[in-house]
């Protein structure tokens, strides 16, 4: 039997790097080699015990690889040797859910995200991707693992939340939250024609950090109320769409109360305990206004459209990645990442084993980057 090196959840503030063996895949799956992942936000809520998973798990849900192994079905389609990304969710594409278009939602609420939530995930050397026809996207031949990392997850996302909010050219958009996942929606309300963009945060590097990525004002909730501010900013009306990016009782009510009547609340953070609409925001209800959930879409044909977003320019995504570590250092990396230390936005991690022929370009890429 093969062995591989594994991050596998073990229970609360537990995390363990063992070697496991090493999966077989079974029909229209494909074993990947993981050559880069990353942690999410999702993995702090998971570690600290709020968010449930199965203790035994391999946790992650961010791929970029190289085939290993094709199990049956697949190989008019790909072959072993090929780089290729994964998202975070991957919908079957023919079930109930898929064919009424809440892919996302493949089998049940939440149940297109398997990756380190209901299946072994990627912070190992290898990883298995279900339902492979519908989920292995390759990778552009001119673009480095970290160029895409990000597609598979917070790209996606955050895309997903101007996407989702109905950003139209003209818009005034609020993000609130400025992390990965807020920067991302940002990027993605300027890439529909957002007009105003503001982000807010109370971390003056992550304010900054929103420039980059498409932020117009950015407001230090330490500095005094955000919602007076955005309404003073729009003329009084408030915003067309705010996007939720964090998953907090006071964001949320933040972006409610920063809406124009009709307008829309975008919301991509992952809650934990209750959430309310008070009243007084929600106008007892009559203000024509919609709150939209979304979860990240997945699938290879999502993917591909990311990565043609990043191979032809319009988008860069590697200033997110300020970070990087060995999968044997995850216990390091987690503690930069959840204590948000140093200015970490996203951290990268990577297996020892990924010195081939198209990482030593990657991962020198990265040395001069990070
Ligand atoms: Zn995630
Ligand atoms: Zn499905």
């Amino acid at each position: 039997m093969k062995l591989m090196k594994a991050v596998v959840f073990k229970g609360t503030s537990h995390l363990a790097v063992e070697e496991v063996p090493r999966p077989t895949p079974g029909p229209g799956e494909a074993l990947v080699r993981v050559t880069l992942t990353s942690i999410c936000g999702t993995d702090v809520h998971i570690v600290r015990g709020e968010y449930p998973v199965a203790p035994g798990l391999i946790l992650g849900h961010e791929l970029v690889g190289v085939i290993e192994e094709l199990g049956g079905g697949l190989a008019d389609l790909y072959t072993v040797g090929q780089r290729v990304i994964a998202g975070a969710v991957t919908p079957c594409g023919q079930c109930y859910d898929c064919l009424n278009g809440a892919q996302a939602q493949c089998g049940g609420v939440s149940g297109g995200w398997r990756l380190g939530h209901t299946i072994n995930g990627t912070w190992a050397e290898y990883t298995i991707v279900p339902n492979a026809r519908a989920n292995l996207a390759p990778i552009p031949d001119t673009l480095a693992d970290q160029e895409v990392l990000l597609c598979t997850d917070v790209f996606s996302a955050g895309l997903a939340g101007a996407e989702s909010g109905g950003v139209r050219a003209g818009d005034a958009v609020a993000v609130f939250g400025q992390g990965p996942v807020g920067l991302a929606a940002a990027l993605g309300a300027r890439l529909r024609g957002a007009a105003l963009i503001v982000g807010v945060d109370p971390i003056r590097q992550r304010l900054e950090a929103g420039r980059r990525f498409g932020v117009n004002v950015t407001l230090n909730v330490r500095d005094g109320d955000p919602v007076h501010e955005i309404r003073r900013l729009t003329g009084g009306r408030g915003v067309d769409v705010a996007i939720e990016a964090l998953g907090r009782q006071e964001t949320f009510e933040h972006a409610l109360a920063s809406l124009r009547p009709g307008g829309t609340l975008s919301s991509l953070g992952v809650y934990a305990g209750k959430v309310q609409a008070p009243e007084p925001m929600f106008h007892a209800g009559l203000a024509d206004q919609k709150i939209v959930t979304t979860l990240c879409p997945g699938g290879k044909e999502r993917m591909r459209r990311l990565m043609a977003m990043v191979e032809h320019r319009r988008v860069d995504l590697t200033p997110l990645i300020t970070h990087r570590f060995s999968l044997d250092d995850v216990d390091d990396a987690f503690e930069v990442f959840s204590r948000q230390r140093d200015g970490v936005l996203k951290v990268a991690l990577r297996p020892a084993h990924t010195f081939d022929r198209f990482n030593r370009v990657a991962v020198g890429a990265l040395d001069e980057q990070c």
